[in-house]
This record gives C-alpha cells, structure tokens and sequence, in this order.
C-alpha cells in the first residue's frame, strides 16, 4: 500500500510531497518530490513526523489526573494517593484503563511506549494464578489500542535503605504487590512473561531505593541476558540521594555503576539531582537520559541536567511518567524552556534536536533502535500534525517541525500509523470508538 504524505519530517528538513510505498510493516520505499497523491494513496495531509515514542510511562497514574491537583503536598504526599488508586486494580480493571490511555497516546501520536510497570500481584503481595496476569492486561491494552509496548518489569523489593548497606526495609502495605521478594524471584516470573508483533519485554529496576545493592547486578544480568532495555528511576529526590548516601557512602549513580547497572541498554529516567562525577558516569557508559519534564513540574522535582548529560554522552529521551498530560510536544518544548529559564538564554536545542528525543533515540531506549526515522526499512509508524489548526496555521511549510514542537498540541495529532495500519484517522481512533468515554468509565470504576 502507498500513503502520500504533503509534508514528511526526515530528520533534518521538511520535505514536501513524499509517497511512502508499505509493506509487511515496514517502509518499503520512499519516493519524493511527487506533487500529487497517486491513485488509491492514502493521503496524510500536515506534517508527518515518524512515529511518537512515549519512552516513560506508568499507566495507572492517569487516574490521578486532576485528583493530585487539589490541596499542595509533595512527591511523598502524591505517592500516597497513588497507592490509593493502585490498591483498587485487578487485571480486568487495569485492562480497561490501560486500554484507554494507550487509545490517548496513540491519538497524541505515540506509536510505542514503554510501560515501566511493578503493579504485579494481588493486594497483599499473593502471585494471581497467573503470576504475569497484570502485566499481560497491558500488552493486551496496547495490543487493542493499537500501539507498540516495551514492557519493562520492574523489580521492586524493599520499602528503602536501611541503618547499614546490607539492610533494607520491608515493603510495607502498598507495596508488597509491587514485590517478589528477592530479584532471583522476580527473574524467574519476569522470564515467563513473552513479547510479540507490538511487544517487547525489557527490565526495569524501580530505584535504588527498591532493589537491595546486592541484588541489583541479577536484573543486570537477566537484561544483559536477553539484550534488553534495563530502565531504572534515577535521582529523581534529593531524599533518595541523601538516604543512599548515608547508607552506602555512595550517590545512585555510582552505586548503580558499580553493580554494573549502566550501558548503553540502559535508561536512567529523571536524572535530576546529579554530581559532576554522575554526569560523567552515565555519559562515559552511554547510559540514557529519559526526561519527563510535565511530571517532573508537576511533582515539583526540579530541573535536571540534560544539556550537560547529553554533552558527557548521553542520549535524550521524552516520557509523559505520570500523565499530568500525554503531549510529547509539550515534554520536548519544555525540556528547552525550562533551559532557557534557568539559563536565560535560548536556543539549547533545536526543533530537529528535540524531534529526535521524541522518535529515533526513544524508540533506541525501547529497544528498537531501527525505528523513529522515515527511512526504507524502518517500521511504518508514523503520526501526521496539522499545519491548519489555530495553533499550528501561519508559518511557511520550510518552518513546520518548528510550529510542531513549538506551539502544536497533541489535540493536532490527525493521523497515526504503526506498523502500516491506520489507527488513527483524521483525529479519530479506528478501533476504540469513544476514547474519552473509555477513560471516564475505567477512571471512576477506581474512585468508587
Ligand atoms: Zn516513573
């Protein structure tokens, strides 16, 4: 199949006029300067970027939306309420709402998110029968919405740091769904859990605050294993650095390195509250840098050192994390004007430069290194932005990726496309019929 295309983004310019001939999901050939569509195209008519890639993201938290708004609060206070809404899930439930929120993304634009997911067994820390029935819900989730998924499960063993490097807390009551006990454990379930045509299955370690020092190197070793993405939280408090410090003498960073946790496999997400000497380490490793810059405002994090991280080596990467809002434009622009406050001065990144944080070295965090480019041979995943919305009209068509990232929001998003298949079209998703209605419903069956 063809889709004529008015305006492709191939990663440093516009082009106008480009037909994309398709096959077995892949591109298969991209022809340009080819004015009009051909018969029987398909025509995506805006600027088409490759596909989105929504490289952080927890599912469930987007039934806090507005809940986590009211009243002040802090990180800790907010995790609260979390455990309150994530108390109430079941597969069924969390199938319902996963449904949803990947419908969200995929009408955001986002062809593949990586799910870092922990929520694994029933109230009280009791395996269901099947033991990976959660994370099945959301593979199933994504499958249904029509997006791709790197499942990353995530091990998460202990409440926190203890009075020596050795000890640890318990879980407490929340959190020991979030538990297998020991990482040996949590590899043994993790290994039974199987990708397919959208999914991958990558590693997480939640923290160093959930995983024991002496237990990290196991969920190194089964991604190393497997040649899979290995995603970790990382610095997002300055409470988790003081507290790994006091324990073990050491910040996240340098605990992480010397259990051997980074590389070029692995994601650190947030990378907020850094030393020279971590910048250095996740640069030299080639460790990655997903910022999450609408959840990291939200919960009042701070600001993280993305340009230095990017200049030591490492590449950038965009998640909407908790989903204060799912618009990847809106977390590339502001990773740059948060930049620019800070420094008062402009121009950190260019559009292109934060285009390629949303696409191409996403999708490498993901573990799939050849999608996220426009390119013979990569997976025909694509999401088209009008240039004809009150946000997006005016500019000449040479300056749309900078109207895109600058001023588009992800209601602009008219077309997504992954793997070949139209998901969504002019605006509206083809398979979940009311996405809103989706969410409301799944929503309040958590607030009951
Ligand atoms: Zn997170």
């Amino acid at each position: 199949m063809t889709y004529w295309l008015s305006h492709a983004w191939l990663g440093t310019h516009v082009e106008p006029g480009v037909a994309l001939d398709v096959s077995d999901g892949l591109i298969a050939g991209v022809r340009t300067g080819v004015a009009a569509p051909p018969p029987g195209a398909t025509v995506l008519r805006g600027l088409t970027l490759p596909g989105l890639a929504n490289t952080h993201s927890h599912a469930f938290h987007r039934a806090l939306r507005s809940t986590v708004q009211v009243g002040s609060g802090t990180f800790w206070t907010w995790r609260e309420t979390m455990y309150q809404v994530a108390s109430r899930l079941t597969p069924d439930s969390y199938y319902d709402l996963a449904r949803a929120v990947y419908a969200e993304m995929a009408l955001a634009g986002i062809t593949a998110v990586g799910e870092f997911h922990y929520l694994h067994h029933a109230p009280g820390g009791t395996p269901y029968d099947n033991p990976n029935a959660m994370g099945e819900a959301l593979i199933a989730a994504a499958g249904e919405a029509g997006i791709r998924i790197t499942l990353l499960d995530t091990a998460y063993l202990s409440a926190g740091f203890g009075k020596r490097p050795t000890q640890y807390q318990q879980p407490d009551r929340h959190q020991l769904r979030f538990s297998d006990t020991t990482a040996d454990a949590w590899a043994e379930r993790a290994s039974l859990l199987k990708g397919g045509d959208h999914a991958l299955i990558g590693a997480a370690v939640h923290s160093v605050r959930a995983v024991p020092a002496a237990q990290l190197a196991t969920v190194a070793a089964w991604a190393e294993e497997r040649q899979a993405p290995l995603h970790v939280h990382l610095s997002e408090q300055t409470a988790e650095n003081d507290a790994c410090l006091a324990a073990h003498g050491r910040t996240p960073t340098r605990l992480l390195a010397d259990h051997g946790v980074l590389g070029p496999r692995t994601t650190g997400i947030h990378n907020t509250h850094l030393t020279a000497e971590d910048i250095a380490l996740l640069g030299s490793s080639a460790t990655g840098t997903c910022m999450c810059p609408t959840t990291e405002r939200d919960l009042a994090d701070g600001i993280g050192p993305a340009v230095a991280l990017q200049r030591a080596g490492s590449p950038l990467s965009l998640g909407s994390d908790s989903h204060a809002v799912i618009d990847l434009f809106e977390e590339a622009r502001a990773m740059e004007l948060n930049e620019r406050l800070r420094t008062r001065a402009r121009g950190h990144w260019t559009a292109a430069a934060l285009l390629r944080a949303a696409t191409v070295d996403g999708h490498a965090a993901l573990g799939r290194p050849e999608a996220g480019v426009i390119e013979p041979g990569a997976p025909a995943d694509l999401a088209t932005v009008a240039l004809d919305s009150v946000r997006t009209a005016g500019p000449v068509p040479r300056l749309a990726a900078e109207a895109v990232v600058f001023a588009a929001s992800a209601a602009d998003v008219r077309h997504t496309v992954v793997a070949g298949r139209h998901i969504v079209r002019d605006g509206r998703h083809a398979h979940v019929e009311d996405v809103p209605a989706a969410l409301a419903s799944a929503i309040a069956a958590l607030h009951r």
